[in-house]
């Protein structure tokens, strides 16, 4: 079977349109798609934030890897991983203002979708580092909740007698949430911005270090492993 779609893959010239690429994840903004945002062809609601240091599926090493700076992708759709903009008939919603990504796909010859790999890409800073105020809470954020950070102490948690190195990590998945609550109730923020603003929360992410967050009363913690 694989074979077969190699072959056809091979045998094509031209996009047919089938948006079989518009599945298994987003694209990632580059540095190009920089305006598509800002004229909100693309509006922030539909995006979120891979944050520096979260692990991301590596092509060339086939390895959940740290990725080296913010990306910024378009969300998916959590059933089947399709992007927000696929619609019913596999038509894009934003076809004629879809990212530069998208446009270099072209399945039968990787020649172009490799070189735009290997462009910047888009950050938060780029698109917000002017605003002044939402900015220093991001950039506090970022800080506060760094993934090195939570690398650096759930690398520590096998060890921990004391609990110090769990209490730590519960701490910052406790200010990472009230945050985003403090955001939505005090700033107005919406609730679909956070993930582009804040990047995803650990309740999300933590899966990607093994580790599981539970609710205990009200809250939420990391679990005992
Ligand atoms: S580029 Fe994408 S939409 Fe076009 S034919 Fe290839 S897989 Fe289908
Ligand atoms: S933006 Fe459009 S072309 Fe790009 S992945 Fe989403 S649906 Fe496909």
């Amino acid at each position: 079977m694989q074979n077969e779609t190699f072959d056809v893959k091979m045998l094509r010239t031209s996009c047919e349109r089938c948006a079989a690429c518009c599945t298994g994840g987003g694209p990632i903004l580059r540095l190009a798609d920089a305006h598509l945002v800002r004229t909100g062809a693309i509006e922030s609601k539909d995006l979120y934030t891979v944050r520096k240091g979260e692990l991301m599926f590596d092509r060339d090493t086939l390895k959940m890897v740290p990725v080296r700076t913010d990306l910024i992708k378009i969300k998916v759709n959590r059933e089947d991983l399709t992007c927000v903009f696929l619609k019913e008939g596999k038509t894009c919603d934003i076809y004629d203002t879809r990212p530069s990504e998208c446009r270099a796909f072209k399945c039968w010859d990787p020649k172009e979708i490799e070189m735009k790999y290997d462009e910047d890409p888009l950050e938060r800073a780029d698109l917000l580092g002017d605003v002044k105020g939402l900015w220093d809470v991001i950039a506090d954020h970022q800080e506060r909740c760094s993934y090195d950070r939570m690398q650096e102490l759930t690398d520590k948690l096998k060890d921990d007698r004391t609990g110090e190195v769990l209490a730590a990590i519960n701490e910052i998945i406790a200010f990472d949430l009230s945050l985003r609550d403090t955001l939505v109730e005090k700033a107005g923020v919406k609730p679909d911005m956070l993930p582009f603003l804040l990047g995803r929360p650990f309740t999300e992410t933590m899966v990607m270090f093994n580790l599981k967050i539970v609710e205990k009363n009200g809250t939420f913690v990391l679990d005992h492993v």
